[in-house]
């Protein structure tokens, strides 16, 4: 069955749902998105996504086209005209269509598109690599210096998923001035003994929606929670390692280049954070 997608304001079959050739997130990535996981049919942390997209728009000095009361109206939409129990809604927001190819900016009341569609997936929450832990392999962090912007440019992240498939592995983390930054969709963390010790925001790393929610779940735990940086080697040695995203929620790393992290297995602080995250989101979702 065709899915119902949202396109400037219509709610069209997705065969329907077309943008200009001309448009900016076509000809430069000019856009910006949010992914918001859906579980048992309501949004996760939509207050967060909200926030942030407000943000990479102003940063882009674009205009947010809707007040959040609206977001929120058409996520849920397009959650129950599609039937989405467990799966994901992915917005995107872009310049516009200035109708031509210019570098130049078109003038600021040029009305941006903005398109939404939801993806469908059953057992979101169950996935079994929660179970056996993934693996990542280390690649160069050779992209531009606004990662804090959540911007359509996913060339380079596509490119280390491709990496990693190569390599025969799940994800790759990427290094810059031998720090790891974050994965290709997702932030790194590494555990030590109650410690989790993750990079500290900046203009480096994309300020995860779910990494503010686990650190702060993490201090509620009674666990230490240090932003800082680390390297390749010290995650190696650490007890254990994980990810965090809006999809994979939290996701525990077993291994990095080669290198089996701790016992090798899925230790016992990141599936108990998992779960405190997952128990509390659920709780909060609307
Ligand atoms: N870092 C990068 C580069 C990402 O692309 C993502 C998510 O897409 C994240 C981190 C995690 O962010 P969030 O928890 O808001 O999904």
């Amino acid at each position: 069955m065709s899915r119902t997608v949202y396109v400037n304001g219509d709610y069209l079959p997705e065969e329907e749902a077309k943008v200009s050739v001309f448009d900016r997130g076509f000809l430069m990535a000019d856009g910006v998105y949010e992914v918001t996981s859906v579980l048992g049919g309501k949004l996760i942390d939509f207050a967060g996504h909200c926030k942030r997209l407000a943000r990479s728009l102003a940063e882009l000095d674009m205009t947010n086209p809707h007040s959040d009361d609206d977001w929120l109206a058409i996520h849920r939409e397009l959650v129950a005209r599609n039937g989405i129990d467990d799966g994901m809604v992915y917005l995107q927001v872009t310049r516009g269509n200035p109708g031509d190819r210019d570098f130049a900016f078109p003038p600021a009341d040029l009305p941006p598109t903005v398109v939404l569609f939801t993806q469908a997936k059953p057992g979101l929450a169950d996935n079994p690599m929660a179970q056996t832990g993934m693996r990542v392999i280390s690649i160069p962090d050779i992209r531009w210096g606004r990662r804090d912007i959540k911007t359509v440019q996913l060339l380079y992240p596509s490119m280390g998923k491709m990496m990693a498939k190569k390599a025969g592995v799940d994800d790759s983390w990427f290094v810059e001035d031998g720090l790891v930054t974050e994965g290709t969709s997702n932030n790194a963390y590494i555990v030590k003994g109650n410690k989790i010790i993750t990079r500290a925001l900046s203009n480096d790393i994309l300020h995860g929606i779910t990494r503010a929610a686990v650190l702060r779940f993490a201090a509620e735990a009674q666990m230490e929670v240090e932003e800082r940086s680390f390297t390749i080697d010290e995650a190696k040695t650490a007890d254990e390692a994980f990810i965090s995203s809006a999809s994979a929620f939290v996701m525990p790393v077993v291994e990095i280049d080669g290198a089996a992290i701790g016992t090798g297995k899925v230790g016992h602080v990141v599936p108990r954070l998992r779960e405190i995250y997952l128990d509390e989101m659920r709780k909060a979702a609307v």
